[in-house]
């Protein structure tokens, strides 16, 4: 678990209440085994005996040793926090450390104003960043070989232009005046800051376990990934990460070659929304969909100042870990058994959201259906997947380009890219797409009729496209959807009832073309669908799959709401279905959640052990067994042309079922 102590000036002495036994028995009857426990918080205070000025005002003892050593005497691992990029101790005594933006004003978290109570974010090229590494050297000499690992927290830089920064541009032949310079130089610190606080750690201790976190794992760690020892997912969906985080990045970050961890929180909402608790549904939603992805968990909480934790948030974390400890072994040590990877947008540039939504289109459009997917960087490899996404925006680098031919030239798979995928810096289409670049649509929305492939699985008529489409012609392609206009434009002069106006007669160019290798939609469809919801986005991405894979390794009746992962364990002959389905909804304003497991009953799977054995390189010549391990019962199946089939008598929330080969 992660323990937050962000814990300013207080009327009593810090941990008055904290009671050694009381302490550990709570944490052992909430099956907890590890704990991250707070070095220095985002107040910028230290809760370990130091002679450095931010010691806790109030700390009368060596708190943070007590806390160590009581985990440790039960056996419970406990990693040190230490914040990097919000520190208001510092703040407040050097406003010349923080960031600025171009109109001097501060970056931070929330309200963060002159006369407000948020963080305010520390700059990295300042002399702050003096201190942060020698504080971090005074944690671990005070520690030494109690150190089980240190978690850094906001490791980010923002594009700043405070004078150290500005400075250091001119230095490098950056003009501080361009934003894009701006951004660049501030992916470069954090680089710059990971290399530093690396080389300080590994100076103290060269095996001290190492996570950075920025709230997000995505390609562009790619830079500083040796320096991690493992990833932790941090992922609260009642926060500002919402439901579409966790599935999203899991599936990216465990291609990264770490261990990885799922973290979410206690909390009805987020960190430090103390005295609320998270529905116990959600809470095993979050944590068993961690462990069905093969990671471990974990879930925070806010210890009181007084340095005890509230009994109440244990029994819950309790009942969840309880069935994780029952639970977790299942998928330890397997890998996900895919045969699509979609390519992150991210390789391209970062999102300013926290998930891009040509991604999470994608990715819900894929798992809705049940398909078994990967998410990829162009370094890693694709030459196991039948068919790669590249999703609305995955313009063409000399680097992408030989990674495409190569995969075309080792594999005989598919390539399925939409709107502007495909296209190079130049705005010319690689000539395995086989159309060539007209210009912007300039009518949205706009309509498709598709015929070929979509024949009698789309409505019969036009379809709406809700999206800035792309003109293009067909060199070669075979055109499987045509462009037909609105009447006109929407506009202050020529407008029609209240939205877009009616389909026109006029046939334009093609909005769907597929050629040898690779299907192409001119309007970015997975971003539309994250946006609009239109069910026949996903049909038409459905029935591309479907086309492109053949047979694919699973097919099943469970519905949309569910999620499927399939997982193979080669040492033990296993594969392992898990089956999940919670449900979260949006009833509040401010957040979704889900309050109650709904069972599912009679789910039927059907696996193609033929494309199993190609995709794991194992010739599966007989199922042993199948079991759903939740009341560990035996499953009857039956074999039937390379297929074997199942039905999953109850999904109550998550279920696991091992087919032993
Ligand atoms: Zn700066």
């Amino acid at each position: 678990m992660h323990l937050d102590f962000h814990t300013p000036a207080l009327p009593f002495t810090l941990g008055r209440h904290f009671e050694k036994k009381k302490f550990q028995k709570i944490l052992k009857s909430a099956r907890i085994n590890s704990v991250t426990l707070t070095g220095r918080c985002h107040h910028g205070h230290i809760y370990y005996d130091t002679k450095l000025p931010a010691k806790h005002p109030q700390l009368a003892n060596d708190f943070l040793m007590m806390e160590v050593d009581a985990c440790h005497e039960v056996g419970i691992k406990a990693p040190i926090y230490l914040t990097v990029g919000w520190d208001a101790f510092s703040a407040d005594r050097h406003p010349e450390w923080l960031e600025r933006k171009p109109d001097g004003s501060l970056y931070g978290f929330d309200d963060y104003g002159q006369l407000s109570p948020g963080w305010k974010t520390l700059c990295f090229n300042t002399p702050y960043l003096d201190y942060l590494k020698y504080q971090i050297v005074d944690t671990m000499k005070h520690f030494g070989s109690k150190l089980d690992g240190l978690f850094f927290d906001i490791v980010w830089q923002d594009p700043c232009s405070c004078n150290y920064c500005i400075e250091k541009m001119l230095n490098l032949n950056l003009d501080p005046t361009n934003e894009k310079d701006r951004i660049s130089f501030a992916k470069l610190t954090e680089q710059f800051l990971k290399d530093e606080i690396s080389a300080i750690v590994k100076g103290e201790s060269k095996d001290c376990p190492v996570f950075f976190n920025e709230g997000n794992i995505l390609p562009s760690i790619r830079k500083n990934l040796s320096e991690y020892s493992h990833l932790e997912i941090e992922s609260l969906p009642s926060g500002e990460w919402g439901y579409q985080h966790f599935p999203t990045t899991v599936r990216y970050a465990k291609n990264l070659g770490k261990e990885y961890v799922g973290m979410t929180g206690k909390f009805h909402k987020v960190w430090a929304d103390f005295g609320s608790y998270k529905n116990k549904a959600a809470l095993e939603y979050e944590t068993f969909l961690a462990l069905a992805h093969g990671a471990k968990c974990s879930i925070g909480d806010q210890m009181y100042p007084d340095g005890t934790l509230q009994l109440a948030t244990y029994e819950l974390i309790g009942s969840v870990y309880r069935q994780v400890e029952k639970l977790e072994k299942y998928n330890d040590g397997s890998q996900a058994l895919t045969e699509i990877a979609i390519v992150h947008p991210g390789i391209i540039a970062d999102s300013e959201l926290k998930v891009d939504l040509s991604l999470a289109g994608a990715v819900n459009m894929l798992n809705e259906k049940h398909y078994q997917f990967d998410i990829v960087d162009q370094w890693m490899d694709w030459t196991k997947y039948k068919l790669i996404i590249l999703p609305d925006k995955i313009i063409i680098s000399e680097e992408l380009k030989r990674k495409i031919q190569e995969y075309f030239e080792k594999t005989d798979g598919k390539i399925l890219a939409t709107y502007k995928s495909g296209l190079d810096a130049e705005n010319r289409f690689l000539p395995d797409w086989g159309i060539n670049y007209i210009g912007k649509n300039t009518f949205v929305p706009t309509y498709g009729k598709y015929h070929g492939l979509f024949e009698n699985h789309l409505p019969n008529g036009e379809l709406v496209l809700h999206g800035e489409g792309l003109l293009v012609s067909p060199q070669g392609a075979q055109v499987l959807g045509d462009e037909y206009r609105p009447l006109f434009q929407r506009n202050y002069q020529h407008y029609y009832s209240h939205f877009q106006a009616p389909v026109s007669e006029n046939k334009e160019n093609p909005v769907a073309t597929s050629s040898d290798r690779v299907y192409y939609f001119s309007h970015p469809l997975f971003e539309m669908y994250k946006r609009q919801g239109v069910l026949q986005y996903k049909q038409m991405i459905n029935l591309i799959v479907d086309v492109a894979l053949g047979q694919t390794v699973l097919k099943t009746n469970m519905p949309s709401s569910g999620d499927i992962i399939l997982n193979h364990n080669e040492e033990r002959g296993e594969l392992i279905l898990n089956l999940l389905n919670y449900i979260p909804q949006r009833k509040a304003i401010e957040l979704d959640t889900i309050e109650e497991v709904i069972p599912l009953y009679n789910v039927k799977i059907v696996l193609s052990v033929e494309n199993i054995s190609k995709q794991i390189n194992i010739d599966i010549k007989k199922i042993k067994s199948v079991k759903a391990v939740q009341n560990n019962d035996e499953i009857e199946y039956r074999v039937k042309d390379n297929s074997l089939e199942f039905v999953v008598p109850e999904v109550k929330g998550y279920e696991i079922v091992t087919l032993k080969y």
